[in-house]
């Protein structure tokens, strides 16, 4: 670029630095710095677009204002000129509100960039070893610092300058390691939230507990916003000082650690067994694998199990619980948003067998269950919205008032708001509890908890296991429910569109595929040779009150699957 001239620039000036670290946060910033090749560009985009803040990128943002690439500007000026142009941008860049900036590698060589940087907004520390970094950076042309006969022993001699001045600065240090970018970026954002609404140590004072009755089986259920922090919740229930953590390859990088150091702050030994991650190792082998490991370390009756993830995790944990040793004590850690209000309340346990879903199974009830509504900021939406299919299934079947709140409050419910969420797990588990209560063995109240089911499965097992989650199948399956109901003369038809609206703006189906009728009866155990062999729905008498029903016409139940599939 013969004609190039690099334009007069400023020396940066150090601003008047008497932010506190409140205003540094309220800037809305977040900075990232470390290596070359650690990951800050790729990181901070996908964060910025989580968070809905403007990503920017340190070296693109000089590239744009001189109109050349960073090594040009190293061949024309030197390092030494191109970090004068840095200081410059940067002073600048912090001056600006909720933007995630991605700094360059040598940001931090002078003091007044840490200045700048510190005051600027959160600043994370992505943190790689130097093998990683070679690994991610070998083939790159574009970094000037690595022109060198041994780029790797430059990185190292880099690493070692610079390593202490990241430490110096970050507010949080993110070790990015082998794990995949997607958990890495929910890690980080766990970490921020919890920046963002410190936990003090001890209960906290917002937490619920609900009892579970069942006489000499009764059990509380704690639910609040940074219970995994409260290990001593648990105390209780490990008088041996010893217990087994069970959870997945999803699960477990996220939260055993933090609640592992919690219980060993108290004393207690813990071992963890890591499963596979999905509803198809729920199975005999999964099984066996927890079996081994608790007989390898000889584990003792005393010696709880805890269930650390959603409802596959709490329902194989809490059957090896039921059978270990012919039981041993059973605790719920339930992380996803189903498994509060549904698996971890009721004490259904069990595996599934390759001829059916949930065949293998025993009732057993916790001692406790520990609801963290923090866990749910890392929940997948798709997860989310599939356990709300849940919560809103209890308004219909038993609490308008409930159903009312839901209506008012869905949207602060996706956006993850901490005290709705927990206002909503609570209330689910409270009308499960008493439902189970009433009902521990599914003779007659408890099967109204099925409501969408019988149609939900039919569309679960119609299009394939794991094409619908279970959650998205009661919706539209739940739909289906209210139209019969109404085709039978008990909902309006404004009921059934107001429970359409707000399955619809829980982000849930409410159309079923279309399997076609005869399908739709095969599946449901219901085809023309066995339709006087009744199936019994459950259906609504009106909203906030189900009925279960045996008598339902089946011209009726035809017009249904055929107005509410496509
Ligand atoms: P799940 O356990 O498969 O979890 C869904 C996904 O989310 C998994 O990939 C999991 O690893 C991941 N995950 C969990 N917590 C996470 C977190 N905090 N952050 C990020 N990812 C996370 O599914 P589920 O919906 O919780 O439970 C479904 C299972 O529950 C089914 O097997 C069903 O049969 C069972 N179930 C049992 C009962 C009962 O009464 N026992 C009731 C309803 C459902
Ligand atoms: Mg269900």
């Amino acid at each position: 670029m013969p004609g190039f001239c690099l334009a007069a620039q400023n020396s940066a000036t150090i601003p008047a630095m008497t932010e506190t670290t409140t205003s540094k946060r309220d800037s809305g910033n977040i900075i990232l710095i470390g290596m070359m090749g650690s990951g800050k560009t790729t990181v901070g985009k996908l964060l910025a677009k989580q968070l809905g803040k403007t990503f920017v990128d340190c070296d693109e943002e000089i590239q744009r204002r001189t109109g050349v690439t960073i090594p040009h500007i190293f061949d024309v000026e030197g390092e030494a000129g191109f970090r004068q142009r840095e200081s410059a941008a940067l002073e600048e860049l912090t001056t600006r509100h909720d933007i995630v900036l991605a700094t360059g590698g040598g940001a931090v060589l002078s003091s007044q960039n840490r200045e700048l940087l510190r005051q600027g907004g959160i600043v994370v520390y992505l943190k790689s070893n130097v093998h990683d970094l070679w690994q991610r950076t070998r083939h790159d042309q574009s970094r000037p610092l690595l022109q060198t006969a041994d780029p790797r022993a430059k990185l190292q001699e880099l690493y070692e300058q610079r390593d202490a001045l990241y430490s110096e600065i970050a507010d949080v240090v993110m070790h990015t390691g082998k794990q995949s970018v997607h958990v890495l970026l929910l890690r980080l954002q766990q970490k921020l939230e919890t920046m963002r609404n410190p936990i003090q140590t001890g209960h906290q004072e917002s937490m619920q507990t609900l009892v579970v009755g069942l006489a000499e089986r009764s059990y509380p259920i704690h639910i609040g916003c940074g219970l995994l922090n409260n290990a001593e919740l648990l105390l209780p229930h490990l008088p041996r000082k010893r217990a087994v953590i069970v959870s997945n390859t999803t699960v477990a990088p996220l939260y055993l650690e933090q609640l592992s150091a919690g219980l060993v702050q108290h004393g207690i030994q813990v071992q963890s067994v890591i499963l596979p991650d999905g509803e198809q190792y729920k199975n005999s082998e999964s099984l066996n694998t927890i079996y081994d490991a608790l007989l390898n370390s000889r584990s003792e009756r005393s010696t709880p199990l805890i269930a650390l993830g959603g409802g596959v995790i709490g329902d194989i944990t809490g059957f090896a619980a039921a059978t270990y040793l012919r039981g041993v004590p059973f605790i719920q850690i339930p992380t996803t948003l189903l498994a509060p209000v549904d698996s971890s309340v009721g004490g259904k346990t069990g595996i599934n067998h390759p001829l059916g879903k949930n065949m293998i199974g025993a009732f057993y009830q916790p001692q406790v269950v520990l609801a963290d509504t923090l866990t749910l900021n890392s929940l997948p939406d798709k997860e989310l919205r599939a356990g709300m299919a849940e919560v809103i299934k209890y308004g219909l079947i038993r609490d308008l008032p409930f159903l009312e709140w839901l209506e008012a409050n869905m949207e602060k419910l996706l956006a993850r708001d901490r005290e709705a969420l927990q206002h909503a797990i609570a209330r689910s588990c409270d009308n499960k509890a008493k439902v189970v209560g009433a009902d521990e063995r599914e003779s007659g109240e408890r099967a109204l908890l099925n409501l969408g089911h019988t149609f939900g499965h039919a569309i679960e097992t119609g299009m394939g296991y794991g094409v619908w989650l279970h959650g998205e199948g009661v919706a539209a399956g739940t739909i289906m429910a209210a139209d019969l109901s109404q085709r039978l003369g008990w909902l309006s038809a404004q009921d059934v569109q107001r429970v359409r609206a707000l399955f619809e703006r829980a982000g849930l189906p409410t159309v079923a595929p279309r399997l076609g009728a005869e399908k739709y009866l095969q599946l449901m155990g219901l085809d023309k040779k066995v339709a006087d062999g009744k199936i019994r729905f459950v259906l609504l008498k009106s909203l906030g009150d189900a009925v279960m029903t045996g008598d339902v016409p089946q011209v009726l139940l035809e017009q249904t699957l055929e107005a509410c599939s496509v």
